[in-house]
């Protein structure tokens, strides 16, 4: 079997007595779409710079190509692209030189640097603003260059840290447009994401929680870790109804979700057959229910929140 394009083996750090990460062990096979989630402060940035070399893991170990992300750090640089939350341009270089001046870091220089330019420049809608400073592009085109500056020397692993936070729709649709296009040609893509419609697009997505990886699969297989469907009120005034139904005892939390109110319990059916009886909200209308599918937002609301009564368990992430 080929070596996977990422593998982590009890990969941990802490910060003084506090634990960011804490003991993960996976591997993501080349060509992948991983989506890395978590609330903040999971620990997503702190694994992913460990993968980059940027940070020593306090123990553990990670790999690259089946190159070790410490000991080869410098050896592996040229492997794979990072685009960092907060990324490195220079704002007073052009469009076109910042990319130069990464391919010259990259090693890519002459001919074939003058050739991906122009492709990143066209792939990455670029074009237009090839003598514009960096300084003075919007958040989306700057966002755009980081990744065509990370992608210069065609890395086989790419990973981003939040690629499409606070970019437009139309921005983030070419984003992803472009990762399908990578991995569709072998580059393994290892992205985080806030966006609950990012993680859907991604082929396999793993959930961190408070530095431990409690689930890694297809987000279809997550989405079928919730026990049965969901119950749907519809409850007027909504908001009260917010904040009575989530102290009703059984109920482990509820979410708005297009003016109705989704519940969360690991026996929803018995509520309502309680409440067919006995509706104990005189205050709050009862106009309907439907019972739903789950989708990645509530997969994300019940790892993130602890709602393990309602989800089957995983078998241990690899
Ligand atoms: P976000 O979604 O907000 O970016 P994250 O999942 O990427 O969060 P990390 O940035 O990896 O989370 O942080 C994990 C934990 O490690 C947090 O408690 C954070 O405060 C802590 N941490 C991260 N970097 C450092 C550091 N350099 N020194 C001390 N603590 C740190």
């Amino acid at each position: 079997m080929s070596k996977p394009a990422i593998a982590l083996d009890h990969l941990a750090k802490s910060f003084g007595n506090s634990v960011a990460v804490a003991g993960i062990s996976m591997s993501v096979p080349a060509g992948e779409i991983f989506g890395f989630l978590g609330a903040n402060g999971a620990g997503k940035t702190t694994t992913m710079r460990m993968l980059c070399g940027l940070a020593k893991p306090t123990s553990g170990t990670g790999q690259i190509a089946g190159h070790d992300i410490w000991r080869e750090r410098y050896h592996i640089r040229s492997k794979f692209g990072y685009v960092a939350q907060k990324f490195s341009l220079y704002p007073d270089l052009t469009v076109v030189e910042n990319l130069h001046f990464f391919g010259g870091a990259y090693q890519v220089s002459g001919k074939p640097l003058h050739k991906r330019i122009e492709t990143l420049l066209r792939e990455l809608d670029l074009e237009g603003k090839r003598t514009a400073l960096a300084g003075s592009l919007s958040g989306g085109m700057r966002q755009m260059l980081a990744i065509a500056c990370a992608l210069i020397h065609e890395p086989a692993v790419v990973f981003l840290d939040e690629p499409t936070s606070g970019l437009d729709p139309v921005h983030r649709q070419q984003i992803w447009d472009l990762l399908y296009d990578l991995s569709s040609k072998g580059t393994t893509i290892f992205v985080t994401t806030h966006y609950m419609d990012e993680a859907e697009r991604c082929t396999e997505v793993g959930f961190l929680h408070q530095g431990r990886l409690l689930a890694k699969e297809t987000p279809l297989r997550l989405k079928q870790r919730f026990k049965g469907q969901l119950l749907e009120m519809q409850v007027e005034p909504v908001m009260d109804a917010l904040i009575r139904l989530r102290s009703v005892p059984g109920v482990l939390g509820v979410a708005l979700r297009s003016g109705r109110v989704r519940i969360y319990s690991k026996d929803s059916a018995a509520l309502v057959a309680g409440w067919l009886q006995h509706w104990p909200f005189p205050e709050l209308t009862w106009r309907g229910h439907e019972w739903v599918a789950p989708d990645m937002e509530d997969v994300f609301k019940a790892y993130s929140q602890g709602y393990s009564p309602i989800l089957t368990t995983a078998e241990a992430p690899s």
